[in-house]
């Protein structure tokens, strides 16, 4: 069955998540060490570990391998106007990449976000890339970083600690409570890069210990 997620922080906007880590092959590094942002994750955390929060994202690993979830997707979808993927997990598998291609074609009344690493995976590059060509589509790589890095040259974001010298787009979920508050930054195409400010516990320790470094 498929298992929708609607969040207070995206306006109540509906996503479509895995859980995290174990669907993201993108937040480890060579060694096998978590990258920065992963290792500071907030799909780690709080709620996140409630049964009934992963319930749907350990669910959701199978379901999108049946016959009808393309169909199921597009019919969950009719009415909105807004799609976020991934609040947690990522696409890990170029099966379930091309299912969303599908349902991202079919769906051009809708803004879908999907946030990601798998641009590290060369055989992903295609799929990407078809999703980046659609109007409706906004693919962002996500950095490793927690200290503004991004990627250049691509829609992407980053996370920082320093709100005044945050390259981008800074994102001001933070003025409103964590919530959008009717920003829809990260579904545009107008907005290349997008600065999230670091926040949460987990977070905090992981920019400490590269501080000291
Ligand atoms: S940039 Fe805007 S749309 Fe993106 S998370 Fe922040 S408030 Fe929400």
């Amino acid at each position: 069955m498929l298992r929708l997620s609607k969040t207070s922080k995206l306006d109540g906007i509906l996503s479509w998540s895995l859980q995290a880590l174990e669907t993201c092959p993108g937040s480890v590094n060579a060694d096998g060490s978590l990258v920065d942002a992963c290792r500071g994750c907030y799909a780690t955390t709080g709620n996140y570990n409630y049964p009934n929060v992963k319930a749907p994202r350990i669910e959701n690993r199978e379901d999108w391998q049946r016959d009808e979830w393309v169909s199921d997707m597009i019919n969950a979808l009719e009415s909105q106007r807004y799609f976020r993927w991934f609040d947690s997990g990522d696409m890990y598998s170029l099966g379930l990449a091309e299912k969303i291609l599908q349902v991202m074609e079919s769906t051009p009344w809708v803004k879908h976000w999907l946030p990601t690493r798998m641009q590290k995976f060369p055989k992903f590059a295609k799929v990407i890339k078809r999703m980046q060509a659609l109007d409706n589509v906004m693919v962002r790589f996500s950095s490793d970083s927690v200290t503004g890095e991004y990627v250049l040259g691509l829609h992407g974001s980053t996370i920082t600690d320093n709100i005044g010298n945050a390259p981008g787009f800074v994102c001001k979920a933070y003025e409103h409570g964590g919530k959008c508050n009717g920003c829809r930054a990260c579904y545009s195409k107008d907005v290349p890069l997008i600065s999230y400010v670091a926040h949460g516990k987990k977070m905090a320790k992981v920019i400490k210990l590269i501080s000291i470094k």
